[in-house]
This record gives C-alpha cells, structure tokens and sequence, in this order.
C-alpha cells in the first residue's frame, strides 16, 4: 500500500478566532476516504491558532506563542478526536522538532513509533513540538517538516492542502492574470529566494517554504501535489480517482517532464 502525508496549513483550519469545524469535517472525511487506499500521516498546523480561539495572548512575543502552542495543541487534537470518532478512527499525537532528524538514533525512534502506529491502524497527527525548543532547534513552518516526515517515512507522497489551488507563475493575490502551473519538474534559485508571503496572521510559510519542501521532495525522488484544502475536490480526484485537472504536481520523474514540455507548447 502506497503511503502519503497530508499537511495541512492554519488557514485551512482557523477562521477568525475560531476552529473552521466545517472545513476541518471535510479535511477528516477525505482522509477516512484516502485510508482505504493510502497508508496516512497527518501533518497538522493550527495550534497557535487554536491557543487563541482560548486565551488571546501576544503571538509576537515568543514565550506567549509557545504558551497558546501548549494550550491550542489540545484543543486541536480534541477537534479532530471529535470528528475522527464519527467514522471510529483512532488517531495519536506526535511532537516533533528538527533535532529528531537529526542523529539515526533519533530518527529511527520516530519512523518506528510512525511505523507501529500505522500497523495499528492508527492515524498519526503529527505537528511540530514548537514549546520547548530553542528558535534554532525549530522548522519553523510545516511545509518543512512535512517534507522530511514524508522523506523519513518512506512516504510516496506528500499532499499540501493550502488557501490556493496551487502554485502559479506570480503571486495570484496581487496578480489576477497569474496562470497555475500543473506540472513543476525543476524549481529556480530565484524562486526560492523570493520574499516570503504568508496570508494570513497564523500561517508561517507562504509559498517560499512550499517551494523548498517541493525542492526537498524533488531532491528525494519523491512527489509533492499542492492544491487548495478549502475545496478538496482536487485532492479527491488526484488522490482517490487518479485524475490531475487542479492543483500542482511536483515531480522530477521523466515522463513527467515529457509531460510538462507537451503542456508548454
Ligand atoms: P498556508 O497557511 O496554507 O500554509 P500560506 O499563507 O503560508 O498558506 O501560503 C500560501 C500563500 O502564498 C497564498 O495564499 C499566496 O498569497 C502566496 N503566494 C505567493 N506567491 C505565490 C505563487 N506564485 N503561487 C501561489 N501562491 C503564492
């Protein structure tokens, strides 16, 4: 069974002050769909996020982010434990921070921890342990993370589910004529360089850091899809029906660039 990794981003996942329940419900059902042909891994952000739906402290001071962190990991985990039961699915909680990729010892405890949950058939939640690492020891943005969870893991596969329907040639908020890229076999330096563009006051990453999880990805072989987790009929048609009509494929295998050329002409 192929294995793949979800990320989702904080703008999926929040409105305003609050957990976006709908959007959340969709997110569960497409993975419960998505686990009857897919090993799942889960990489959720939101936790700042959450944190503030309970206690409206300053996200700009790094001690009071890690504190909303602490609180709104709960309240995360409780949302999706809400909707995860509907459909009697057990799911785990797993913290990581860039040190467990960084000796064999570490990563070895997490991809069997990963393994023997997925063998239980249990979905594992993972985020980011952002409460007592030190601004060096940190991602700092799921996209990241993600893309080594996937890579460490063994996974095919790695889904972005953003605000966007996927990556275009400029920045589609500022430019309503930007054409979406559907095959993405090579990525520039200056892409990666450009300035970074989160939307919205929770998210970290903006498509820089989607980029350089694509690069990642890329350099491993492997295959990133980057599409809009507001409306999942994108995921849904390229993960459960093999259909690629939206969002952005990342991939640097040779059919693909063949592929890419033909869409070019
Ligand atoms: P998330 O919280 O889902 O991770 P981000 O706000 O971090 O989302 O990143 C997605 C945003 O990146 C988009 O909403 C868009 O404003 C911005 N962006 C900048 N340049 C591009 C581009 N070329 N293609 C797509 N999105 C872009």
């Amino acid at each position: 069974m192929k294995r793949i990794v979800f990320k989702v981003g904080s703008s999926v996942l929040t409105e305003t002050t609050n957990i976006a329940n709908e959007r959340m419900l969709n997110l569960v059902s497409l993975i419960v769909e998505a686990r009857k042909k897919y090993e799942v891994i889960l990489v959720s952000s939101g936790a700042v996020a959450a944190g503030y739906t309970a206690v409206q402290l300053n996200r700009s001071i790094p001690e009071s982010k890690k504190v909303l962190a602490s609180v709104g990991q709960s309240v995360l985990m409780s949302s999706y434990k809400n909707k995860f039961d509907i459909f009697d699915v057990t799911i785990s909680q797993i913290l990581l921070t860039e040190e467990d990729f960084d000796s064999r010892v570490h990563t070895e405890i997490f991809q069997d921890i990963i393994d023997r949950t997925l063998r239980n058939d249990i979905l594992p939640i993972v985020n980011e342990n952002d409460i007592s690492t030190t601004p060096d020891q940190l991602f700092g943005d799921n996209d990241q993370l993600s893309a080594h969870v996937a890579y460490y893991t063994g996974a095919d596969m790695l889904i972005i589910l953003s605000d966007i329907d996927g990556y275009y040639d400029s920045n589609p908020k500022d430019n309503p004529k930007a054409q979406i890229k559907k095959i993405v076999t090579q990525i520039k330096e200056e892409e990666l360089n450009q300035e970074h563009t989160p939307n919205s006051k929770f998210a970290t990453g903006g498509i820089v850091t989607k980029l350089k999880a694509a690069q990642y990805i890329m350099s491993k072989n492997r295959e990133m899809f980057l599409c809009n987790g507001f409306d999942l009929t994108s995921a849904r048609e390229f993960l459960i029906d093999g259909v690629h009509n939206k969002g952005t494929l990342f991939t640097s295998k040779q059919e693909k660039k063949e592929e890419e050329k033909k869409g070019k002409k």
